[in-house]
């Protein structure tokens, strides 16, 4: 059986470095913020080249943290890729502000910026690009429109970690850049945890006052606040695993190199890398008009594939609401029809790839 990722693979083989870690915090009787989370924001906003991040509860909790500290609220509007992991639109619905969706470039599967300005009106706050399955948004683009319109940009960096938008790592070029390090992310605890990163101070304060009940000084609470601090335990988890995030990224990189250079001739739409971007493939996705069929095929030869994502946030009933047409981003549909991601992680042999995974998808009976 290959599986789709290897998630215990990867705890053995940090394991000492792990346990200690672990060990570390229970010894140190310090179970919320304090040190351990001060070195990994310190470690992980040196790693994105920003002068903050803060430490929070899990990728959704940085969005919509990202969102209240930006003031964005009921009334206001977000631009959203119509193409992402539904996350990325509750935030927004979250803080009482409304998402509204832009169609994906199909080559990319990212936000296409030349129709992002035709969705702007008055009500528009902030442009909200996700960096989709490790390969970063055409940002310049969208900074420029943010600029001419005054608008904030808020970035999706969950499926992220360590890409490169023309040479220059992610983290710092939107106004704020949301982290989510869920266990399957490439940067990913052992459980839940989220960050942001900004090189506005404020920012990071405001974030940081509201992570931890709206409170910058302890009982004297200044805006009505939620809970949502990193976790020490997984703080000493990811400064471990942060060591070892370029060199799994490269592993990452040799499985998808193998994947396109074996695919090219499959039939299959491979992903399309343009030149200014170095993706991190957090997930390989391959299109196929026939998806299920491959999908069934590979079930069969033990080969483990996801879809990443089957329904699009304005097809899902908790948009019905926003009364979509199934019809109204034709894109997003397809690319929810036709998507399907393959075994990638750092754990996976590149032999398996080059010699089961790749002959078996080439196989044809
Ligand atoms: C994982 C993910 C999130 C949410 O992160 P959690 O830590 O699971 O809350 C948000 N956006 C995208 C694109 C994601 O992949």
């Amino acid at each position: 059986m290959i599986p789709f990722l290897d998630l215990g693979a990867a705890y053995r083989e940090l394991k000492p470095q792990i346990d200690a870690a672990v060990a570390r915090v229970l010894e140190s009787g310090w179970y919320i913020l304090g040190p351990e989370v001060e070195a990994f924001e310190a470690e992980w906003a040196a790693y994105c080249d920003t002068k903050c991040a803060v430490g929070l509860a899990n990728g959704l909790d940085a969005l919509t943290l990202a969102l209240r500290a930006l003031e964005i609220g009921p009334g206001d509007e977000v631009i959203v890729p119509s193409n992402t992991y539904i996350a990325t639109w509750l935030a927004v619905s979250s803080v009482g502000a409304t998402p509204v969706p832009v169609e994906p470039d199909a080559a990319t599967h990212n936000i296409d910026p030349s129709l992002i300005e035709a969705a702007i009106t008055p009500r528009t706050r902030a442009l909200l690009p996700v960096h989709l399955y490790g390969q970063p948004a055409d940002l310049d683009p969208i900074l420029d429109i943010a600029q001419r319109h005054g608008l904030r940009v808020i970035e999706d960096a969950a499926q992220a970690h360590g890409a490169a938008y023309k040479g220059r790592r992610l983290g710092g070029h939107g106004d704020i850049v949301c982290w989510s390090f869920y266990p399957g992310k490439n940067l990913g605890a052992l459980g839940d945890g989220g960050a942001i990163t900004t090189n506005d101070s404020d920012l990071a304060a405001r974030v940081s006052m509201l992570r931890n009940y709206g409170s910058r000084e302890k009982y004297v609470n200044e805006v009505p606040g939620v809970n949502s601090r990193l976790d020490p335990v997984q703080a000493a988890v990811l400064r471990v695993k942060l060591k070892v995030l370029d060199d799994w990224t490269e592993r990452r990189r040799a499985i998808a190199a193998i994947y396109l250079e074996g695919l090219k001739d499959s039939g299959l739409i491979l992903p399309h890398v343009p030149e200014w971007v170095a993706p991190v493939w957090h997930l390989f996705v391959v299109r196929s008009t026939a998806r299920e069929e491959l999908q069934a095929q590979l079930v069969q030869a033990e080969i483990g594939t996801l879809i990443h994502y089957p329904i699009p946030p304005h097809m899902q009933d908790a948009y019905a609401d926003l009364g979509f047409d199934a019809e109204a981003f034709p894109i997003a549909r397809r690319l929810a029809q036709e998507v399907l991601s393959l075994p990638m992680g750092p754990q996976l042999d590149t032999s398996v790839v080059k010699n089961q995974i790749v002959p078996e998808i080439l196989r044809n009976d």
